[in-house]
């Protein structure tokens, strides 16, 4: 990888550049001075970012480091939920928004900074009654809705970590996580609104716990009103119990690394992973990220991160970052689509959304459904839009940039990952000239390099492995109960270095650009290609509306490549059409990266298998071209859409 093949390098082809707006850029958060003062002293900077938060007791030493274990600002003592609510109360902003929320038929509700104060006092005094004590794992399998974040916060306050499985996992799944991390206690909710219609969730978790004998409880909210199965001495009614309480609750301080939540990677690449984050380091990392990279101003802006919390951009950029900031933000429940593909930009409209945080997978929806839908809105409040979850096309940054954001938001794209706990590699938004398609540079106080196969650093224009050199302080603690399995799967494959499992090419001008999973990168005749350049143009392609691409096995080139897609409009349906549209896409692909790259076999299909967080699931796709029995298929959106994607590989179609 560290040889710049002829498709590595055509990313360089694009060359585009954006300046950020002159009076954006003036009242910037950050100014450009910030990476100096950053690179002067990295542990210096990130304590100046912890010390905007409250601590009951400051911190004797800011990091400790035993490689590869950190701890952060060792020795102070805080409570995160504290930090996320009271201390505004405390400051006079009880009045301001917390959340718009906006269920999926159509219901609101407004709550403010002094709302969620007793919401979550309440809830922790609810969940002491049922037993819940500091460092005793509760589950969380809830529709989005604010009880879901109430929740969450109750957990933080009482010192009791966090589990949230996303609310369209299976039973399976849910089980899974409730006995790898001990979890005793069980939110959920009767169900949630998705698609028009009540998707029940309370079933899968009486099949779950009914093989869980470590769970004690299960705290449920009304929130569709349908018939539930109730058992008398586990279950409990959130409304029976939480509505009773004191709305007031004295919080106990924690130390700096006490554990706040175990979050399950989106197991992309592999069964998922459960990544431990604690305390003062992950709530410094997230806040300061959350203010600078978003422009956050939290006196006038509406934020929105139009995510699952049930993904750790949830955790970090719906919960936890915003509300450290004491940020008025969205909260939305259902899917983009429901009544009508334009409810994002009716609920932009609503509220007057600033800043919009959301994955290409969506932005690429958007562009199969067409601007037309976007056109009849004013979204004229938009002032900066971020991306986040796998490298976002060049074309699709571009009409992100122009149909969203008018031509006038800068565009972050955010690198990380669940283990990072926040954002590491992005443009600022105020001092960054950004390139389509690129993460640019790491954030100020984070060091990030692209090494090559022997872990020296690559020289610009050259490909690579992304690592981060130095620990950070929203970095994960571990992999729960598998030390051995953290050291072995992060730190191993580069000395001293967090290996990151994602490539990268460094540009000439030395930005960062993500080029997708290593295991995604292709062997083609002994040319190294990466799925995401031949995906970038295959969707700059104007039929086509997603791509997926995995490397194969081959007999003659070692691999071969072959190409998922969906298309925009009605082509696949019509035979003679697709295969027209098939020599075309072969060629144009040819033309845009070299013949070398030309895909070998390229599918059309309605749908690809991705993730509830909205990634695509390559590895199963790998299963797919190669003909094997599928992987772990445990955390997908929909499983029908794989096995429909293989009945069409196996019968030509
Ligand atoms: P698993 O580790 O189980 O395979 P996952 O890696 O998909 O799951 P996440 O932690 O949610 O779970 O995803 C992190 C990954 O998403 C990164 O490693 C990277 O590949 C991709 N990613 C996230 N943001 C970006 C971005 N802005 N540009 C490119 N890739 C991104
Ligand atoms: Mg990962």
């Amino acid at each position: 990888m560290s040889e710049p093949s002829d498709a590595l390098s055509a990313l360089l082809h694009e060359s585009r550049r954006f300046s950020p707006p002159p009076e954006l850029a003036q009242r910037a958060n950050a100014q450009p001075g910030i990476y100096a003062e950053a690179n002067a002293d990295p542990v210096a900077w990130w304590e100046e970012q912890a010390r905007r938060l409250s601590w009951a007791t400051p911190w004797d030493r800011a990091l400790e480091w035993d490689l590869p274990f950190a701890k952060w600002f060792v020795g102070g003592k805080l409570n995160v939920a504290v930090n996320c609510v009271d201390r505004h109360v405390d400051a006079g902003l009880g009045e301001r928004v917390a959340f718009h929320w906006e269920g999926e038929p159509g219901d609101t509700r407004t709550i403010t900074y002094a709302d969620l104060q007793k919401m979550v006092c309440r809830a922790a005094n609810a969940l002491t009654e049922l037993g819940v004590t500091a460092g005793e794992t509760v589950a969380i399998y809830m529709p989005m809705i604010p009880e879901t974040v109430v929740a969450m916060l109750a957990c933080a306050r009482l010192g009791a970590p966090h589990t949230v499985v996303f609310g369209g996992f299976s039973a399976d799944a849910l089980r899974g996580r409730i006995l790898d991390c001990d979890a005793r206690t069980v939110i959920t909710a009767d169900g949630g609104y998705r698609r028009g219609a009540p998707s029940a969730l309370k079933p899968a978790v009486d099949v779950a716990v009914a093989d869980c004998p470590g769970v004690r409880r299960v705290l449920v909210v009304r929130r569709t009103g349908q018939d539930v199965g109730w058992n008398d001495a586990r279950d409990v009614w959130w409304h029976d119990v939480v509505d009773r309480q004191a709305d007031t609750h004295t919080a106990e301080m924690f130390d700096s690394e006490h554990p706040l939540y175990i979050m399950y990677t989106s197991g992309t690449t592999a069964k998922p992973k459960g990544i431990l984050h604690t305390s003062g380091g992950y709530l410094t990392h997230v806040s300061a990220t959350h203010r600078l990279i978003f422009d956050v101003k939290p006196e006038s802006d509406v934020f929105w991160t139009a995510a699952d919390i049930g993904w750790v951009t949830g955790h970090s950029y719906i919960v936890y970052g915003p509300l450290a900031n004491a940020t008025t933000s969205v909260m939305y429940e259902g899917t983009p689509d429901t009544p009508g593909r334009d409810r994002w930009w009716q609920i932009v409209e609503r509220y007057k959304v600033n800043i919009l945080y959301t994955a290409p997978t969506t932005i690429r929806t958007f562009m199969k459904w067409g601007p037309e839908l976007i056109e009849g809105h004013d979204l004229s409040s938009l002032r900066l839009l971020g991306s986040v979850g796998e490298p976002i096309n060049p074309e699709a940054w571009i009409w992100y940039r122009h149909h969203i954001g008018g031509d006038r938001c800068p565009i972050v794209d955010t690198w990380w990952q669940t283990e990072t706990g926040g954002i590491l590699i992005t443009p600022l938004p105020g001092i960054t000239a950004t390139k389509p398609g690129a993460a640019m540079v790491p954030f100020p106080g984070i060091s990030a390099a692209v090494v090559g196969e022997d872990g020296t650093p690559v020289k610009p224009g050259n490909g690579g492995y992304l690592v981060i050199t130095q620990p950070w302080p929203g970095m994960l603690r571990g992999i729960w109960g598998d030390p051995e399995r953290y050291r072995e799967t992060y730190w191993s494959r580069f000395e001293g270095c967090y290996f990151a499992g994602d490539g990268a090419k460094l540009d000439e001008d030395g930005d960062i650009w993500l080029l997708g999973r290593v295991d995604d990168v292709m062997n083609v005749s002994g040319h190294r290609i990466s799925t995401t350049e031949v995906e970038h143009a295959l969707v700059g392609h104007p039929s086509v509306a997603e791509a997926a691409v995995v490397g194969a096995n081959d007999a003659t080139t070692g691999q071969a490549i072959v190409a998922f897609v969906t298309v925009k409009g009605g082509v696949a349906d019509d035979p003679a059409s697709g295969e027209r549209l098939v020599v075309d896409l072969r060629d144009h692909v040819a033309r845009e990266i070299g013949p070398i790259a030309k895909p070998r076999q390229i599918l059309l299909t309605p749908e690809l298998p991705k993730t509830r967080s909205g990634k695509i699931m390559r590895r199963l796709l790998r299963d797919v071209a190669d003909n094997r029995e599928l992987g772990d298929v445990t955390t997908l959106l929909d499983p029908t859409v794989v096995n429909a994607i293989k009945d069409r590989m196996t019968t030509g179609g």
